[in-house]
């Protein structure tokens, strides 16, 4: 991969002998995460078109960043990032640029002063009541007799009162999500809680996905494979705003705030963000799992990730984040509720007809969205542009989930 800096981008794309003599770029796309990254490689591959990425951070892989740190750990700067599928194809275009290592997520959360599997189960039943439940059977009647029945299912809060009941819904949900969102679960749609499953076998694993793995490497070895072609010049540090007047471009793609885009003609649309407290322990392991939750509002962080867990890393120090939930700073999460995806609908209208530019990823669609969906929504809108220019991509290679 190669990056260039603003003078190299303006003079690049300069068509070479065999091709028209074009200046400029085919394609400016702005923000290199899962979403401009892999329209880049469609694009640069399948089309070959001239691409040039901008991204405002000083790296490739937006949120999925992972770096080694000062004491030589592989860590994810922007928190724990797993990945998780259920499609073939989204595994297979993926593969092209990383082998993967297996690794099924746990979690534990810290309630009533012990460690317990979150998603709750079995297992979590028995710990916190002193139970020695056998069979689904048995699982499925305690919860049931737990749960209060919510008609109809709206929020956050009714998705988890309803399947086991205010008080594991206040032990493990209210406060984190509180935590989490600067919301209650009641003003948050149902589809945040929904996330997250109940089981009554003991099954521990976070994700129920047929595909569980993580990049051999890291995500960021895989995203500089992915941009390494010729037709792909990568500028960092670079807002879209400080460049779009110099560089010459016939399509733009904006995986940025789509509010943004837009200079808040309508309001800001609500984000919710992130402090990441990244720290180095003198010692092998710190925790268990890779991840514990911490739903207690006693407690400031939502939760601590070793990242030792999830990479397979062997190393005598471990590197480990704590995430604190924030109103100000980066862009992490869309806010699932009603009036949000009302004003996200006016600035989507404003979108569709603005000709030549292409929103996408979680920022410009606005969608709380993992990142195989956001691979699956690059790729569909990669098939639409290859469609668009008569050409039929093999709909293996480009199926979204
Ligand atoms: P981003 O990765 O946000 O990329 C957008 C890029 O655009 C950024 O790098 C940004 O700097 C750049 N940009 C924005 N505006 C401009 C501009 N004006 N000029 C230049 N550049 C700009 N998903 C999972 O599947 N599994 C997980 O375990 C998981 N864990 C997560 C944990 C956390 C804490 C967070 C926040 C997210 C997690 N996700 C997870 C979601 C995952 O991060 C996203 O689905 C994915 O990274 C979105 O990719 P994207 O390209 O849409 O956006
Ligand atoms: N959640 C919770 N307690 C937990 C885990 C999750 O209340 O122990 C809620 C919380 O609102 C969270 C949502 O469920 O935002 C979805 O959780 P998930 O782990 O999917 O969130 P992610 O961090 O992956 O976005």
């Amino acid at each position: 991969m190669r990056t260039i800096n603003e003078e190299e981008a303006m003079s690049a794309g300069v068509g070479s002998s065999n091709e028209s003599p074009r200046r400029g770029f085919d394609y400016l796309i702005v923000g290199a995460g899962f979403a401009g990254s892999v329209l880049a490689e469609r694009l640069a591959v399948g089309l070959n078109k001239r691409v040039l990425i901008v991204d405002r951070r000083p790296h490739i892989a937006g949120n999925a960043y992972d770096h080694y740190d000062e004491a030589g750990v592989l860590i994810h700067r922007y928190g724990p990032h797993i990945f998780h599928t259920n499609s073939q194809r989204i595994v297979d275009y993926l593969s092209r640029f990383t082998e993967w290592r297996t690794y099924e997520h746990r979690v534990l959360a810290y309630v009533d002063d012990q460690l317990v599997p979150i998603p709750i189960n079995r297992t979590t039943v028995n710990a916190l009541y002193g139970l020695d439940l056998k069979t689904d059977e048995e699982a499925e009647s305690f919860l049931k007799s737990r749960a209060e029945p919510v008609e109809p299912i709206r929020t956050s809060e009714d998705v988890v009162i309803n399947q086991v009941g205010r008080e594991l819904y206040e032990k493990f949900f209210r406060g984190y999500t509180r935590k989490q969102w600067g919301l209650d679960p009641s003003q948050l749609d149902k589809s945040v809680t929904s996330r997250v499953p109940t089981r009554t076998n003991t099954d521990d694993r976070y994700f129920g996905d047929t595909f569980q793995i993580m990049p051999l490497h890291g995500f960021t070895r895989m995203f500089e494979k992915m941009l390494n072609h010729p037709n792909i010049k990568v500028m960092l540090n670079a807002d879209y705003r400080e460049i779009r007047d110099e560089v010459q471009f016939e399509h733009l793609i904006y995986t940025g705030p789509v509010d943004e885009y837009f200079d808040y003609c309508y309001g800001k649309l609500p984000y919710r963000s992130l402090k990441f407290r990244h720290e180095t322990v003198n010692s092998a392991q710190f925790q268990p799992v890779a991840v514990v939750n911490y739903p207690s509002e006693d407690v400031p962080y939502t939760r601590i990730s070793e990242y030792k867990h999830l990479t397979g890393q062997e190393h005598l120090k471990t590197s480990v984040t704590y995430e604190y939930p924030s109103a100000e700073g980066d862009p992490y999460y869309p806010i699932p509720r009603p009036e949000n995806a009302e004003l996200y609908k006016r600035y989507q209208e404003l979108a569709n007809s603005t000709p030549n530019v292409t929103f996408l990823g979680r920022l410009g669609t606005y969608k709380y969205y993992n990142m195989d969906q956001v691979v699956g929504q690059a790729l569909t809108a990669y098939k639409r542009i290859a469609e668009s220019e008569g050409v039929i991509e093999d709909a293996a290679e480009v199926s979204a989930v």
